[in-house]
């Protein structure tokens, strides 16, 4: 048990466990970690100070309670931190408002405003059971009043003709003027597209906002926008009162730091994420997926319970009873801890629960070869006589020839085997004087 890759695994499992608190020390080391993972998700860098600076309050000194460790408390800090600058619980669309409830769709070009229009036309009307109509305001893109009109048609709403001759002021006015004389319920107005913040478009969202008072001013960014992100949200909140956000393209491979950036610099709530071009492709924004998603965190909760239930509780009661027998340790036992390991889903799934990190670090370990290197283990001492099993010491080179043989592998490695099951037994003679408690202690960390 003296890989290199045991050796890790048991310093990140000691370093969740076995301390009573969260101390200065541990806590920098998990930050760190905690703030790279931040970054590879694309959070802006200032968010990520005042972040980490939060989670650093809360974690110094902090008790850990129960049975919770070190780490798993500071995984549970970052989580609610996380959660809670996102926005925990759910924001749904506002429509309290005299009909038409009018929505003000702002946001780059590209960013997914017409596609998020049409989404939030389908779920108003199929979900809502409302009467929506949709109107351009894009002006300078013929394509883009041509592209609204199919996706309303598509989700099953109205669509309000426009021109490029008109003013976006005009269009807006006209639009609201028969949404109200049709009686509908929501007025979804989409909105002229900036590479870039633009002046002159500012002032025109603006002017539309106040002439159309919307009881929702949505801002859509794109999640893949990362660092950049920032400032876009920034320029658009001060420009406009915004009300919610709608974060797009989570499908894609981006870890989505921008809602956490987004969220902070507006201080408006997510409401929605896009994720997928089709109009069905929109959800409801869950913060608490969406952390665990930010930080890479995969289920790291889940893998330290599972490391530390697997071993303490299986192992405690075979060992318990075998040191009331006053058995030693012998190779059987050495084989259940072998197979313990892979019962815990063997080390490539327990690495696919880190946080990417550790496991990007986890990676250059050669999990492969670590697993194949403890089926090969696993395939010596099966080939071992229930006798020798229990008696290693009767392995003499006929026998080590015999077993490499039965295992398909060079007597060198039978060898090997032995000494790494010596020095385990060695430690269980040890901890035998120590007490059951000490001995699990030692062996969980
Ligand atoms: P606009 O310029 O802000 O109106 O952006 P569009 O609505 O035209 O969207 C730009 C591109 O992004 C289009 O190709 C859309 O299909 C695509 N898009 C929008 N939202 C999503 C999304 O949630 N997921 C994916 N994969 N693509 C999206």
């Amino acid at each position: 048990m003296a890989s290199a890759l045991t050796d890790k695994l048991t310093r990140l499992v000691k370093q969740m466990r076995g301390q009573a608190r969260i101390t200065e020390a541990n806590v920098q080391d998990m930050l760190r970690e905690v703030r790279m993972a931040l970054l590879e998700a694309d959070v802006a860098l200032p968010v990520v100070r005042d972040f980490i600076a939060r989670v650093k309050e809360k974690a110094q000194g902090q008790e850990v309670l129960g049975s919770l460790k070190p780490g798993q408390a500071l995984v549970g800090i970052v989580n609610r931190e996380l959660v809670a600058t996102m926005g925990a619980g759910v924001a749904d669309i506002n429509l309290a408002a005299q009909p038409p409830a009018v929505i003000l769709m702002a946001g780059l070009q590209g960013a997914g405003k017409t596609t998020t229009t049409a989404k939030l036309a389908k779920h108003l009307v199929e979900k809502r059971k409302k009467k929506v109509l949709t109107v351009s305001g894009d002006v300078y893109r013929p394509a883009a009043i041509e592209q609204l009109k199919t996706v309303t048609q598509q989700a099953g709403a109205e669509w309000f003709p426009s021109t490029p001759e008109q003013k976006p002021l005009d269009i807006a006015r006209a639009a609201l003027d028969y949404a109200k004389k049709h009686y509908m319920d929501v007025l979804l107005v989409d909105t002229a597209g900036r590479l870039a913040i633009d002046e002159v478009l500012m002032q025109e969202i603006r002017d539309l906002h106040a002439a159309l008072n919307p009881v929702e001013t949505l801002f859509v960014v794109d999640a893949m926008q990362g660092q950049d992100a920032i400032n876009t949200a920034r320029a658009f909140k001060e420009a406009l009162p915004l009300t919610g956000i709608v974060l797009t393209k989570l499908d894609g491979d981006a870890r989505g730091g921008a809602a956490l950036s987004v969220r902070q610099i507006t201080g408006a709530p997510i409401k929605f994420a896009g994720v997928s071009e089709r109009l069905d492709g929109l959800e409801v924004f869950d913060a608490e997926r969406h952390a665990g998603r930010i930080l890479g965190m995969g289920d790291i909760v889940a893998l330290v319970e599972q490391v530390t239930a697997g071993v303490d509780q299986e192992a405690a009661q075979k060992f318990a009873a075998k040191l009331k027998r006053g058995d030693g340790f012998d190779l059987t036992d050495f084989l259940a801890q072998i197979q313990q390991m892979k019962q815990l889903g063997g080390l490539s799934s327990l690495m696919d629960k880190l946080p990417s990190q550790l496991s990007a670090k986890a990676g250059a370990m050669d999990m492969d070869r670590a697993e194949k290197d403890m089926r090969r283990k696993e395939g010596i001492i099966q080939s071992m006589t229930p006798l020798e099993r229990r008696k290693p010491e009767l392995i003499k080179a006929t026998r080590k020839k015999r077993i490499a043989h039965g295992a398909g592998v060079q007597v060198q490695e039978v060898n090997r085997l032995l000494k790494e099951f010596e020095q385990m037994q060695g430690l269980m003679k040890q901890m035998k004087g120590g007490g059951l408690m000490k001995m699990m202690k030692k062996m969980g960390g």
